[in-house]
């Protein structure tokens, strides 16, 4: 199953632009809005299984789409979680769970989106599969961890150099967190929708030119590992997001190094869930 965040309510997709208002057609037992919905995320998709692609009845306007999860009370990053990109940084592989920063929750926006480029920055890419909680998990092992995700999403960890390396150590939770430096979208894509999904290819273009390409198959610490790993520290709880980590070719690692200039167009993608597009500015434009 798909859902979507269309102008904050809640829609179950049958396609790319069709599809049920949770509210409606439920009447009023779910919804309006996703971020209730995870609380009782089990009861929704059992209820959502019932509806008949048929009826729906609502064109769903792509431009209207926000965040899959709008209001996240935590949302965890992973840093070095692809062999290659911990290489290009400069790190050894993690052998423990990798570095764990915050996106500040005012930085997730949905999924096409014009971003502020901030003044004197170097601003990077970083595509990356987002996990979205849907049951609280305290102490989960990875054999179980699906149970507790409600769902995929495409995001791009846009990262700004200068002020995430500035100082006597990385500021990644201010550097990763300027207004509109955390995309997701389009849609939620639930785990059994997938053949695999621990497997999906994974890439973000600039103007048309592929710059990342992996398989979610490279992670390090897979989507369960990292629910396994986080969950031993810390509850996390439904409407969570986690972004787990970017494959090689992020800007920073390349010789030389390339950061995202105005007017340029960020595409990011993921095999079974779709993409998203973000265009750069500078302020004063
Ligand atoms: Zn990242």
């Amino acid at each position: 199953m798909r859902i979507a965040n269309v102008g904050n309510r809640a829609v179950v997709l049958v396609s790319d632009d069709r599809g049920f208002d949770v509210q409606e057609v439920s009447g009023g037992r779910f919804g309006p809005n996703l971020a209730s919905m995870y609380e009782r995320w089990e009861e929704f998709t059992a209820w959502a299984k019932t509806l008949s692609d048929t009826a729906a009845d609502l064109v769903v306007d792509r431009s209207r789409l926000g965040s899959p999860s709008p209001a996240p009370r935590q949302v965890f990053a992973i840093g070095l979680n692809y062999s290659d990109h911990a290489k290009e940084s400069g790190f050894a592989q993690p052998d423990t769970l990798p570095p764990v920063f915050t996106k500040f929750p005012t930085c997730i926006t949905g999924p096409d989106t014009q971003v502020v480029l901030p003044a004197g920055g170097n601003v990077d890419w970083e595509v990356e599969l987002v996990a979205v909680i849907g049951k609280e998990a305290k102490n989960v092992p990875a054999a179980r961890a699906w149970e507790h995700v409600a769902g995929l999403s495409v995001g791009q960890d846009i990262s700004e150099r200068v002020s995430q390396l500035r100082g006597p150590a990385p500021q990644f939770g201010l550097g990763k967190s300027f207004p509109g430096f955390g995309p997701i979208g389009p849609w939620l894509v639930t785990p059994d929708e997938f053949g695999n999904p621990d497997d999906l290819e994974i890439g973000c273009s600039i103007d048309g030119e592929e710059v990342q390409k992996g398989r979610t198959s490279e992670l390090i610490f897979s989507v369960p590992a990292l629910i396994e790993g986080l969950s031993h520290t810390v509850t996390l709880l439904p409407g969570d997001i986690i972004f787990t980590g970017t494959p090689a070719g992020v800007g920073l690692g390349r010789s030389p190094q390339r950061f995202i200039q105005p007017g340029e167009t960020l595409v990011s993608r993921i095999e079974g869930i779709g993409e998203i597009t973000q265009t750069f500015t500078t302020a004063s434009n």
